[in-house]
């Protein structure tokens, strides 16, 4: 989408410090960390949020799992959260389907 930001990071247009990336997937270091460790894993395809998703969406959303392990692997990082808010009243603030992944302090719960 022409006026994503997600989809214009995938593409380079905006910078970003990627951490990986596949012919399907990006992941990069969130601008705004909640943790030492704040990395979110996008699709390159736009896809708005997990309520977006259609039924032969399982297989690209399931690899955002497998990017964050791939991703924690390479980094050493065995204990990790993943977040994914879906909608403005969870806290979803970019419309581009996106994995947190949050590391390197303890983490509470229930989550706020
Ligand atoms: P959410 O609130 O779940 O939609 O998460 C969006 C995340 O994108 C937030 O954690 C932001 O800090 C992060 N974010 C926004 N703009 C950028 C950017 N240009 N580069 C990296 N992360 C960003």
């Amino acid at each position: 989408m022409s006026d994503c930001l997600f989809c214009k990071i995938a593409a380079g247009d905006i910078p970003s410090s990627k951490v990986y990336e596949d012919d399907s997937y990006v992941a990069f270091n969130d601008i705004a960390p909640q943790a030492p460790t704040h990395i979110l894993v996008i699709p390159r395809r736009h896809i708005a949020g997990i309520s977006d998703m259609a039924d032969d969406d399982s297989a690209l959303v399931g690899g955002l799992f497998s990017v964050a392990k791939k991703v924690c692997a390479q980094k050493g990082i065995t204990d990790y959260r993943l977040v994914i808010n879906n909608g403005a009243g969870a806290g979803q603030s970019v419309f581009h389907l996106h994995l947190h992944i949050l590391a390197g302090r303890e983490m509470g719960w229930p989550p706020g």
